[in-house]
């Protein structure tokens, strides 16, 4: 008899490669705007531009592709599994840097201020935050088109890729807060 869970979204123990492309390329594509955006709209300071474009390129790169692979990856279902593969392929870089961890502590990466979720969301909306103001006092239509990108990809992640590309198929999804969060558990 078809358990509740097999006759909801299907499951993916290796995600279609196309899902991993959109996924890192909306990722990365979403970082280097950011970055490029906040050297731009700070450029009029000798200085400010580039150091918070640059801190802020390594806030986010560090953030998803090691942070998350050494103290979230190694929780996940997605890590034990051999030839599984994420909606990230996070799990066979985690595999290769970082010891397996404990199932259970899985959903401890939304516990605390500073949990790896809520990092994960500064490094998409803190180029947002960042760009505004700079609009305001040194616009440029260059600074718009890239403020206006970055929007379109949060709303992208948010409305697109997290319910239909990668937490609706994941295996990871009935302990995953973000998950619970999205509202895919039961789809
Ligand atoms: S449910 Fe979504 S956020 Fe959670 S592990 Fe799976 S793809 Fe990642």
């Amino acid at each position: 008899m078809e358990s509740e869970k097999d006759t909801k979204a299907r499951l993916y123990s290796r995600y279609p490669l196309s899902s991993v492309l959109i996924y890192n390329g909306s990722t990365i594509l979403h970082f280097l705007l950011g970055g490029i955006g906040i050297a731009l709209g700070y450029s009029f300071s000798p200085w400010a531009g580039y150091t918070f474009g640059i801190l802020y390129l390594v806030f986010s790169f560090v953030e998803m592709y090691v942070i998350m692979p050494l103290t979230v990856c190694p929780n996940c279902v997605y890590y034990r599994a051999k030839d599984w593969l994420c909606v990230s392929g996070l799990n066979v870089l985690s595999k290769r840097i970082a010891k397996e961890g404990n199932l259970k502590d899985f959903p401890r990466r939304a516990e605390g201020l500073f949990c790896p979720n809520n990092l994960y969301l500064a490094s998409l909306i803190v180029p947002l935050l960042a760009i505004i103001p700079a609009l305001i006092v040194n616009f440029s239509v260059a600074l718009l088109l890239i403020f206006l990108a970055v929007v379109g990809l949060l709303l992208f992640r948010f409305f697109v890729i997290f319910p239909r590309i990668a937490c609706l198929h994941c295996r990871a999804k009935y302990e995953c807060p973000q998950a619970g969060a999205m509202g895919v558990r039961n789809r």
